[in-house]
């Protein structure tokens, strides 16, 4: 009877884990989803702010996805993001945390990168997405993607302020022709406030 206990308890535990781990990932992609995003990102600047060190965030942005959709179908673009997704994981460290934001919007969380640091690894990925092909029904497609960057403490010192900054970054990216990488400036304040959904 002990020994049923104990598998129960096991099997209890089990489920309860894995429940967690659902609560915070996004069921497409896999990756951390926005509730898990909200909840450690704060988390994560208090501690680069103890430790005396510095903190990225990239928003990205897939580009002219509506035509991707309107083109192939849905199901197709549901391709492209499992696909852009695993592209980026394949980029990351083990401390980075990179989340699927909004419906076709990522963000990556990169502790103890500086701008200039954060700006190769936002390189290295929308390199490799640039370069990379999606086959379906024997056709090669392709998809690219806009990157914004904000660093703490360069550009703000809050969880809020800095995804907002990073946003405002990528929409510039948009702005110049998309499938480029833009650094925060204090001058896209006096643009558009384009706060992620
Ligand atoms: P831009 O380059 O300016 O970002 O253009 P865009 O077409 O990517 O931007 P827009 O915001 O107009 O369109 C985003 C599209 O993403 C619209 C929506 O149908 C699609 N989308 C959002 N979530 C999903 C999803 O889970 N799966 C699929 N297939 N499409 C999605
Ligand atoms: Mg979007
Ligand atoms: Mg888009």
């Amino acid at each position: 009877a002990n020994e049923q206990l104990n598998r129960r308890i096991e099997e209890v535990e089990r489920l309860h884990q894995e429940l967690k781990e659902q609560a915070i990932r996004d069921p497409l992609t896999g990756l951390y989803n926005r509730r898990y995003l909200n909840e450690i990102l704060a988390r994560e600047i208090a501690r680069v702010e103890r430790e005396k060190d510095r903190l990225s965030i990239v928003v990205a942005d897939i580009d002219h996805f509506k035509r991707i959709n309107d083109t192939y179908g849905h199901q197709v673009g549901d391709l492209f993001l499992v696909e852009i997704a695993r592209l980026s994981k394949s980029q990351v460290r083990n401390s980075d945390i990179i989340c699927r934001y909004g419906g076709e919007e990522f963000i990556l969380v990169l502790p103890g990168l500086s701008v200039e640091a954060a700006v190769k690894r936002s390189e290295d990925i929308r390199q490799l997405i640039e370069n990379s092909v999606v086959e379906y029904q024997g056709k090669i497609l392709k998809a690219t993607i806009s990157l914004g960057i904000a660093t703490y403490p360069d550009h703000g010192i809050d969880a809020e302020d800095l995804t907002i900054k990073a946003d405002q970054a990528m929409y510039q990216s948009k702005q110049r022709g998309r499938n480029q990488v833009t650094i925060w400036r204090e001058e896209f304040d006096r643009g558009r406030q384009r706060i992620p959904n």
